[in-house]
C-alpha cells in the first residue's frame, strides 16, 4: 500500500502532513484581500473594539464581572499531561490555551463571532446617531438602541458553537437572531438557543448546507446581517486578536520565543477561520519563530484536502470517500474555507489528522492528569 496523503485521507489514518509551501526566513506574507493590505493594526482595531464593549458585556452578562468585560482565557502548564503524553522536558514545555472557557460561548467562537456582531452593532448605532466620541456604550443597553437592534436581524449557519456565539450576543443586544444549525448540531445546543430567545432552523443536510440556505435568505433582506463563517473577515480578525493577549500570556509566564525557542500551535480546524485568524495573528507577532499545525478528525480533513488542491480547485471530503461524521462537531465540516486556506497557504507549518477515540482519549487524559474539563 503507498502512503501518500491523498491515500492516507482517503482510507482515513492518521496522518501528519507538512506544508512545502511554507515560507522561511522570517517573511510573513502579506495578505491583501477585498482592497486592504491586512495586518497587525487591524487586530488592535479588533481589539479596541472588544475594549470599547466591555462595560456593555459586564452589565449583559452577570458573569463577566469578574473580568469587567473582557472575554479571555487562561494559559494553562499542563507538565502531568505532558508526562502521560512522553513528551520529554527537554522537548519544551506544554501548555492549555484554555478557550474551551471562555465565558458567555464556551469555544473559541467568542472570539470571532462576537467580534463581527460587535462591528455590525456599532456600525448601525453609529448610523443613527447613538454613538459619538466619548459616548459609554453602556448606553447600547437603553430603550433606543435596543428598538434599533430589535428591527434587525442577525443570522449564522453553523455545526452548533458559532451558533451559540452568535445567537446568544445578538439576543442579549436585543437583535432577532436566527441560528440555521446542521444535522450535526447536539440538541442541548439547539435547546439552550431556544431559551436564550433564538430561532433556531434545523437543516437536514451538513454545515455547508445550513450556512448557503442561510446566506441565501437573508441575501434579500437589507435589515439581516448574515456572518459568513466561510468568507469573513470581522471574524478573521476578530480571532487574531488572540494572538496579542496570549502574546502578554507568554511573556508574563517567561516564555521566550525566538529562533531557539520555537513556539508550537496546534489548533483544532473546522472550516479554518479560527485557527487561521489565530495562526495569522500570531505570525504577525512572532513572524517565522512560530509553527502552527492544525488537527483535523480524520472523516473531516477539509482543510488539509485544500491545502493538497490544485489553484482554482475547491474539493470536498466527500470527493475522497468519507464520511464527515465525528463527535467533534464543532470540525464537522466538509469543505474549507477559501479565506482561510489563502491566507495559510505560505505559513501554515502543517496539519494532521487523528481519529475520534485519540480526541476522546486525550481528553480522558487531560482531566485525570490535570482535572481539566
Ligand atoms: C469552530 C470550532 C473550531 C474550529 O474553528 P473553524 O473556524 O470552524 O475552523 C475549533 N474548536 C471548536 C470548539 C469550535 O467550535
Amino acid at each position: 500500500m503507498p502512503n501518500d496523503t491523498p491515500t492516507l485521507l482517503r482510507s482515513a489514518t492518521p496522518q501528519l502532513w507538512l506544508n512545502p509551501l511554507r515560507a522561511n526566513g522570517g517573511d510573513v506574507p502579506p495578505l491583501v484581500l477585498q482592497g486592504h493590505p491586512w495586518g497587525i493594526a487591524d487586530m488592535h482595531t479588533a481589539q479596541h473594539r472588544f475594549a470599547r464593549f466591555a462595560p456593555l458585556l459586564a452589565q449583559l452578562f452577570p458573569e463577566l464581572a469578574d473580568s469587567r468585560g473582557q472575554i479571555e482565557s487562561a494559559l494553562v502548564p499542563v507538565p502531568h499531561m505532558q508526562q502521560a503524553l512522553g513528551l520529554p522536558p527537554q522537548a519544551g514545555r506544554l501548555w492549555v490555551k484554555a478557550d474551551h472557557s471562555l465565558p458567555v460561548a464556551g469555544s473559541i467562537k467568542a472570539r470571532g463571532g462576537f467580534h463581527e456582531v460587535l462591528e455590525w452593532a456599532e456600525a448601525l448605532a453609529e448610523q443613527h446617531g447613538l454613538l459619538g466620541p466619548n459616548t459609554n456604550y453602556t448606553t447600547l443597553a437603553e430603550p433606543a438602541a435596543r428598538a434599533l437592534f430589535a428591527r434587525h436581524q442577525v443570522a449564522v449557519g453553523s455545526t452548533g458553537n458559532l451558533g451559540m456565539a452568535i445567537g446568544v450576543l445578538a439576543a442579549a443586544l436585543g437583535f432577532r437572531a436566527v441560528v440555521h444549525m446542521s444535522v450535526d448540531a447536539k440538541d442541548w445546543k439547539k435547546n439552550r438557543l431556544r431559551q436564550r430567545g433564538v430561532e433556531v432552523v434545523e437543516h437536514a443536510g451538513d454545515y455547508e448546507q445550513a450556512v448557503s440556505q442561510g446566506r441565501q435568505l437573508a441575501k434579500p433582506d437589507p435589515l439581516c446581517h448574515f456572518v459568513d463563517d466561510e468568507r469573513s473577515m470581522s471574524l478573521f480578525v476578530g480571532y487574531s486578536a488572540a494572538a496579542l493577549h496570549l502574546r502578554d500570556q507568554l511573556k508574563a509566564q517567561g516564555v521566550a520565543v525566538d529562533a531557539e525557542h520555537p513556539l508550537l500551535v496546534y489548533l483544532p480546524c473546522g472550516v479554518g477561520g479560527a485557527p487561521a485568524g489565530i495562526a495569522w495573528g500570531l505570525h504577525q507577532i512572532f513572524g517565522a519563530h512560530v509553527h502552527c499545525f492544525f488537527a483535523e478528525p480524520v472523516q473531516s480533513p477539509c482543510f488539509l484536502v485544500q491545502m493538497l488542491a490544485p489553484v482554482g480547485h475547491h474539493p470536498s471530503v466527500y470527493d475522497y470517500g468519507l464520511t464527515n461524521h465525528t463527535q467533534a462537531d464543532g470540525l464537522a465540516v466538509p469543505r474549507a474555507s477559501l479565506l482561510a486556506a489563502y491566507a495559510m497557504q505560505a505559513m501554515l507549518a502543517g496539519a494532521f489528522t487523528l481519529q475520534d477515540h485519540t480526541l476522546l482519549e486525550h481528553l480522558a487524559l487531560l482531566h485525570a492528569t490535570e482535572g481539566m474539563r
